[in-house]
């Protein structure tokens, strides 16, 4: 145990949203790591959805799942991806949630005939659910990101936890880093200050100070322009904190070090630095990203690839397995909505590998089919993930085994072939929200096969998100021909990895190897599969 009682630093955002609170959360996360404290980051979303599980990923971005079983906001894949430790339920509070937690107890009665009130009921329920993560002592500094921008009327009961943690735990303790947008004003050539400003001063009429403020700019920001917003916003110059445009997120941490922002940030905590921060796995992990040698290509074949925050954990970790491997992977974006049997061959012929994306529902299913079918025979070395599995079962059964009109139950409940079915346990369920098959499940793989290779593991873990399953009456059928089940979980059956005999690289996986890559440890099936493309090429 390094300090007393944890301490706790919030970030707030100021002015516009759309900064990247999550990643100055997470490269500071990594920096106070490497100065030798143990960190988590918890991020406080003020919409009354219970999670993000039942949001459309066009409303919030991809929906990420920790190991517990939590369906989380996005940032907490960038949190564990930094950081390279895992995240919970724990780490990711909504205002659905903090209502729900209070309503259910005043409906036991816990309130005693009390009113039950946003200050105080609303505002305790916030600060445990914050205080719940240092309780443990597993943390010494816990950040926490309050999503959403300062003003926005349902952060209000964020902001005044704030303020009353504040002072219950003492301004050392509890410290406030807001970060804000200094536009540049191409016409006077000038950078202006007064957004953050009011930004800072809408936070003070709160009763909340900040501490530290880390300004997103695309110009430098002079001694001059410092010293202003030092003074109207009661923050010391040397806690003025510039956020350029970066090249990579990846290269935050190492531009937010170099203005000793870890430093400010320790001091302003009153903690002592326990050693130097040399990030050096980050450093070699950045060398590599930044000077490749090989090249690569890949087709993300999904339904919401116009919003490619749908799919971040996924581009991510081609981004650490590609950098594992000396090579640039470029993702092609190809909707499969609009894929047919015309367009395959151009839309795709210029890939090295094929990934077919996880998803719900009907739209785009016939695309993605073929796809599948496409990299099937040309054999292009293709990943499906979990839908993505799914799909390249049905296009088997449909083209090689002969079952016209296979389909999941999820898109045709009346197939005469359902290789996808309902699993056994989600019969009974009718609510939509936290009742898939989720989070960490083992699953054991075959002697000789690929994934084993890969994994250099027989007994793996991973995380998963469906309630649909390859359907073990037809498992046979796939055998016979040459697309085997390589991974199953040992108590229920369920295949895990499907695999093709005959092909270059054939992978289906039902879990989501993305959600656990991180920079420090890239997984090992975005290296197998790329190695096998790069093999290909
Ligand atoms: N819709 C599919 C299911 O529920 C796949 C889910 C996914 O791709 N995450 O089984």
């Amino acid at each position: 145990m390094s300090t007393e009682s944890p301490k706790y630093i919030f970030v707030t955002g100021g002015v516009t949203s759309s900064l990247g609170k999550g990643i100055v959360a997470a490269s500071l996360g990594v920096l106070l790591q490497e100065r030798g404290y143990r960190v988590t980051i918890q991020k406080l979303d003020p919409y009354i959805n219970i999670d993000p599980g039942t949001l459309n990923p066009y409303e919030h971005g991809e929906c990420y799942v920790t190991e517990d079983g939590a369906e989380t906001d996005l940032d907490l894949g960038h949190y564990e991806r930094f950081l390279n430790t895992p995240t919970s339920q724990a780490n990711n509070v909504t205002t659905g949630r903090i209502y729900q937690t209070v309503i259910d107890k005043e409906r036991r009665g816990d309130f005693l005939g009390k009113t039950v009130q946003v200050v105080p009921h609303i505002t305790n329920e916030i600060k445990r659910r914050i205080t719940k993560l240092g309780k443990n002592k597993d943390f010494d500094i816990i950040i926490t990101e309050i999503g959403g921008t300062v003003g926005d009327i349902e952060s209000l009961p964020y902001i005044e936890s704030v303020r009353q943690l504040k002072w219950d735990l003492g301004q050392d303790n509890c410290i406030v880093i807001h970060l804000t947008l200094i536009p540049y004003l191409a016409t006077s050539g000038e950078l202006k200050t007064k957004p953050t400003q009011h930004s800072v001063r809408h936070l003070m009429e709160s009763g909340v100070q900040s501490d530290i403020l880390v300004c997103r700019t695309e110009h430098p920001l002079s001694k001059e322009v410092k010293a202003k917003l030092a003074q109207f916003c009661n923050v010391k110059i040397q806690n003025i904190i510039e956020g350029r445009d970066a090249q990579t997120i990846y290269d935050v941490p190492l531009l937010l070090q170099q203005q000793d922002f870890d430093q400010v940030v320790l001091e302003t905590l009153k903690l002592e630095a326990k050693k130097e921060a040399k990030l050096i796995k980050w450093n070699a992990f950045l060398e590599k990203h930044k000077n490749p040698k090989n090249e690569l290509t890949i087709a993300l074949v999904g339904k919401y690839v116009s919003l490619q925050d749908a799919y971040k954990s996924i581009s991510e970790s081609f981004v650490h397995a590609g950098a594992e491997l000396e090579t640039k992977v470029n993702i092609k974006w190809v909707y499969s909505g609009e894929l047919t049997q015309d367009n395959i061959a151009q839309e795709l012929s210029d890939v090295h590998g094929i990934l077919i994306a996880p998803g719900f529902g009907d739209r785009g299913i016939e695309g993605k089919i073929l796809a599948a079918k496409f990299a099937r025979e040309n054999n292009i070395p293709t990943l499906g993930i979990c839908l993505g599995m799914q799909i390249m079962a049905i296009e088997f059964a449909r083209n090689v085994l002969g079952f016209k009109g296979a389909e999941s139950h999820e898109v045709n409940s009346q197939t005469p072939y359902p290789v996808i079915s309902l699993m056994e346990e989600q019969k009974e369920i009718s609510n939509k929200g936290g009742t898939m098959r989720l989070g960490n499940w083992p699953c054991r793989l075959s002697e000789n096969s690929k994934i084993k290779e890969i994994y250099q593991n027989q007994d793996i873990v991973e995380r998963h998100r469906h309630r649909y399953e390859f359907n073990n009456h037809y498992l046979n059928d796939f055998k016979q021909k040459g697309f085997i089940p390589t991974g199953i979980n040992q108590d229920t059956g369920l295949v895990d990895v499907l695999e093709l005999n005959d092909h270059p690289f054939y992978v289906g996986v039902q879990f989501h190897p993305e959600y656990s890559s991180t920079v420090i440890s890239p997984h090992p099936l975005f290296i197998g599969f790329l190695k096998a493309t790069l093999q290909n090429k």
